[in-house]
């Protein structure tokens, strides 16, 4: 039996995210580490629940608990790699629907955990073989506020006075998200800023929590009607930045890893490490600039886990979640945003003629449903023809881009991402793939 998914364990409130749910899991956790954890949520509705029914767990268990209270994951992360403590629990469900929440348990080294480790936890939770204390050996809880020591960690990183050199007028869209604790402060260290929905509120009344190109309109039109160099929108936890360019227009996620990316190899070369279903503007880019690119499974913990591997330059997906292994082996909003102002403040560009550099190649990205997914998958295998890799499902090269397909991890679907220069290609080969794959279901 699995509890734990890609993102940790997540679900709707109150349903499948229950306090006897997350007190259960608390006691397994616990029994898990028998140590210090540090606990933090995000803005969530239902994360005093959560969060409470963990440290009771914990607690009973003989763990000491410090209490970050409303953090961005990053800042938790960085505290657990950084601090005496043996692991954290983050409350969050990220980018999703403001139904849901999860919670996710970060290794020793700040990332999050391994799923080995997961496993040995799953056991203990199936099994109820948890390590209940005695009424004097309980543990204790303690409040921390580790905001302070997140920013200042990513300031002692950064270039800031060249970028205040600059005057950037930068808007945020917290998204009433976990943002909202650190990031004006932080980037009000080096830049003017407007911020737009940047009081917490597990309600998200403005927008949804991802920062997709229709829950972020209002950035789009404040950063034009300010006169504003760029826009940064943040989702639910903040460990993922999208940024709006001083004319008001979405970048999408891929292109702003390709200008980080470019920047770092140019710096210092080396290897970048990303999924198979980035945009090759990547590889384009960062081979352009002098750096190689390595190609992971999807999910960010793999891509970390192969930047530590490889000793990595600089890491990422193309949601937005930039990993910055100077700092931490995580995404992390808030090193994504400063990194962004650094390179327009070095280079002399506005955001919007940094990008011109970036090639552009279009995705078309569908699903088609299925439940058995392995047997389409197999047979795929089979009909595929040319170039091929199989480093997660299979990706088939053609003359004018490519086309991946893969199983997804937590739903009955299978994923057809398919990328060319050209729209037209890129759809057609789509559907082509799409139309095969509904005839062998
Ligand atoms: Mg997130």
């Amino acid at each position: 039996m699995r509890l734990f998914g890609t993102n940790g364990v997540r679900g709707v409130v109150n349903e499948d995210m229950t306090p006897e749910l997350a007190l259960r899991l608390g006691k397994a956790i616990g029994s898990y580490f028998q140590g210090n954890i540090a606990i933090a949520t995000d803005t969530r509705t239902a994360n005093e629940m959560l969060k409470d029914a963990v440290i009771s767990g914990l607690i009973s268990t003989g763990n000491n608990v410090f209490d970050a209270k409303i953090v961005p994951t990053p800042a938790l992360q960085y505290y657990v790699k950084n601090m005496e403590v043996d692991a954290g629990v983050m409350i969050t469900a990220s980018h999703n629907p403001p139904q849901f929440d999860g919670i996710k348990v970060i290794d020793k080294d700040g990332t999050e955990l391994a799923r080995s480790r997961e496993e040995e936890i799953e056991k203990i939770y199936f099994n109820e073989s948890f390590k209940t204390k005695a009424w004097n050996e309980i543990g204790k809880v303690y409040d921390i506020d580790i905001t302070d020591f997140y920013i200042e960690s990513i300031l002692d990183l950064i270039k800031k006075e060249e970028i205040k050199k600059h005057g950037f007028k930068v808007v945020i869209d917290c998204g009433n998200g976990a943002a909202c604790y650190t990031m004006p402060y932080l980037i009000g260290e080096m830049a003017k800023v407007v911020g737009i929905n940047c009081h917490p509120d597990g309600n998200f009344p403005a927008r949804q929590p991802e920062p997709t190109p229709q829950n972020i309109k209002d950035l789009m039109n404040a950063v034009k009607a300010m006169n504003a160099d760029i826009g940064i929108a943040y989702d639910g936890d903040a460990d993922r930045a999208i940024f709006v360019d001083e004319n008001g227009n979405y970048v999408h996620g891929d292109k702003s890893l390709a200008l980080i990316a470019g920047y770092k190899v140019e710096e210092k070369g080396g290897v970048v490490v990303t999924p198979v279903s980035t945009s090759s503007c990547v590889e384009e880019y960062v081979k352009e600039k002098g750096g190689s690119v390595v190609y992971t499974k999807v999910g960010s913990p793999i891509v970390a886990r192969k930047m530590i591997e490889l000793k990595a330059t600089f890491g990422g997906e193309e949601n937005g979640g930039l990993i910055f292994p100077e700092h931490q082996y995580c995404r992390d909003g808030g090193m994504a945003s400063v990194a962004m102002l650094e390179l327009m403040a070095l280079k002399g560009k506005s955001l919007s003629e940094l990008l011109e550099e970036v090639p552009d190649y279009k995705m078309v990205k569908t699903k088609v449903e299925c439940k058995d997914k392995d047997r389409i998958m197999k047979e795929l295998k089979k009909k595929v023809e040319g170039k091929a890799d199989y480093t997660d499902g299979i990706k088939i090269f053609h003359e004018n881009g490519w086309v991946l397909i893969r199983p997804s991890g937590t739903e009955p679907i299978i994923r057809i991402y398919s990328q060319s220069k050209d729209e037209n290609i890129a759809r057609e080969m789509a559907e082509k793939y799409k139309k095969m794959i509904k005839e062998m279901v």
